[in-house]
């Protein structure tokens, strides 16, 4: 029994095992929707189609079970906002994509990954890392003001077709939130990131999007996530202006890292909540180890 509006929400990516990083923000999550009495949403981010499988889905949800999480909406218990499985929620991602189209807030830009590699390593120009002590394979880069197609261009585009789509950021616009867990935080439009990507080429919505129309679809009142999505949060907070739509709050927390300091990713398998649990770990142990 719910009795507070408090909605949460868990939303794995489903491309590898989930690890000991996604094992701490999860029961941050969940501890902090109990605490509120509140609801907990799962959501499947399998958004990509080339890089998400659905072994890697069924296997976060039974982990994150064996764990001690439970939710109260989602792929396998369903509920009132679903479809609980981004692959499925094409059409609210479209509908989102239009009403930025019609704002004039976003534009379609042909230029490669490729392209943008070669010109921000000629001019040394990426995106300011967000987290502390976010490793370089973390840098992403600025997108070159100069490439930006005049205000107007494809605003008479009725999909968004083989291009990518880019939201055309404010140049030297502060984006401040308060987060819950670091307190005032801010960004700078144009210095720790460019336009950014709304849709791909390859058909798919960019996460920033797809995530945003969903935290709004399902009612989603605070965001708890890794540092290292900081800056997205700066990101989301122009989608959720220029849909007209109020933001949630947000608590970011501390990284997991490995006695090198980087950060847990994919390579760090034998730290996988499965490896663990195929080691014979207990779930309060696993819960645990957030230090390496
Ligand atoms: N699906 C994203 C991830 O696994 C996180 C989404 C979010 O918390 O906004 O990195």
């Amino acid at each position: 029994m719910t009795s507070t509006n408090y909605r949460g929400r868990i939303a794995p990516t489903p491309t590898g095992r989930l690890h000991l990083g996604h094992a701490q923000t999860f029961k941050t999550v969940y501890e902090r929707c109990q605490r509120e009495n509140g609801t907990l949403i799962y959501r499947d981010e399998d958004l990509d189609p080339q890089r998400c499988k659905q072994e890697f889905s069924e296997m976060a949800l039974e982990d994150l079970r064996w764990l001690g999480i439970d939710w109260q909406e989602g792929p396998d218990v369903g509920g009132e906002n679903g479809p609980y499985q981004q692959s499925k929620r094409m059409q609210h991602y479209l509908l989102a994509w239009e009403m930025l189209r019609n704002a004039g807030v976003i534009y379609p830009d042909t230029h490669s990954r490729k392209d943008l590699r070669e010109v921000a390593a000629a001019h040394e120009s990426w995106e300011s890392v967000s987290a502390p002590h976010e490793e370089d394979e973390a840098r992403e880069p600025l997108f070159p003001k100069q490439w930006r197609p005049p205000y107007g261009t494809g605003l008479d585009a009725l999909e968004p077709g083989e291009v990518n789509w880019r939201f055309r950021v404010n140049d030297s616009e502060t984006v401040a939130f308060f987060d819950m867990a670091l307190g005032l935080t801010r960004f700078v439009a144009d210095k720790d990131f460019g336009d950014f990507l709304i849709w791909r080429r390859d058909g798919v919505p960019s996460y920033e999007l797809a995530v945003v129309v969903d935290d709004i679809a399902m009612s989603i009142t605070e965001v708890v996530r890794g540092e290292d999505l900081l800056k997205s949060t700066a990101r989301q907070l122009l989608i959720y202006r220029a849909l007209e739509a109020t933001p949630p709050a947000f608590y970011h927390c501390p990284l997991v890292r490995d006695a090198q300091g980087k950060r847990l990713a994919k390579r760090h398998d034998a730290l996988s909540i499965r490896s663990l649990r195929e080691a014979g770990k207990k779930p309060e142990e696993v819960q645990m180890l957030n230090q390496i």
